[in-house]
């Protein structure tokens, strides 16, 4: 294996593109911290503890229309925690962020994920990767996924075919995510669409490392060409 500063990765794809799988398989390989922004804002959100506090109940009816998340609110969030895991000294996975152009690049106000992430690990250090996925088969995948109602696993869509019944960490009752109903998927892939196309031609034209991948595929053998690409540069 090469020998690196620690890397940081960007995964980008529309829902049920597989994103966030990929990146827990990279965190695990690597032992680097996957940062799943949708996650982790989902937690922030449908915490009872917050239930008083009118910035996160705006935050949540957002959330629920399946539109995304006001830009200063999410970059506040997201700043803190790569400063957190750089501090670390760990390398870093984001899936599901940035999602717009002002979360990427910022604007005089508010101080963009890019600009965060050549701070703390150099601009030759970031990797993105773009997955790529019919609609179609996005919408089938997102349909399928269940989730556990104990320990928060996802299980693919893709897999689920298998017809498992509990989840195989933990053994607890599998439930569907309440945010995969068609409609909302659909209104996910619209947002992703008008958002993230433009993030990904301004970011070829800053000249980052973005590289292309076609996402229908087997989730390892996904993972075996962004391994590749990282592993051999
Ligand atoms: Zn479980």
């Amino acid at each position: 294996m090469r020998q690196f500063g620690n890397l940081a990765i960007i995964i980008f794809g529309p829902p049920g593109s597989g994103k966030g799988t990929q990146a827990q398989l990279l965190a695990d390989k690597l032992d680097y911290v996957h940062f799943d922004t949708g996650r982790y804002i989902r937690e922030l959100l449908y915490n009872p503890k917050f239930n008083k506090n009118k910035t996160i109940k705006k935050e949540r009816q957002l959330n629920k229309s399946g539109k995304l998340n006001t830009t200063p609110w999410v970059l506040k969030i997201v700043d803190k925690k790569i400063d957190e895991i750089n501090r670390l000294k760990k390398g870093i996975i984001l899936s599901g962020s940035p999602r717009t152009i002002l979360e990427a690049f910022g604007n005089n106000k508010n101080r963009g994920i890019m600009k965060v992430l050549e701070k703390d690990y150099g601009k030759k250090n970031i990797f993105i990767f773009v997955l790529n996925i019919p609609e179609k088969e996005s919408i089938k995948r997102n349909s399928h996924r269940l989730i556990c109602s104990v320990c928060r696993s996802p299980i693919l869509g893709i897999i689920k075919r298998c017809n498992i019944k509990i989840c195989p960490f933990c053994g607890g009752k599998l439930e569907s995510r309440f945010d995969d109903k068609k409609e909302i998927v659909v209104q996910r892939m619209k947002e992703y669409r008008r958002q993230t196309y433009p993030i990904i031609k301004e970011l070829k034209k800053r000249k980052f490392k973005i590289i292309n991948i076609n996402a229908a595929a087997m989730p390892y053998k996904i993972y075996s060409q962004i391994s590749k690409k990282i592993l051999n540069k």
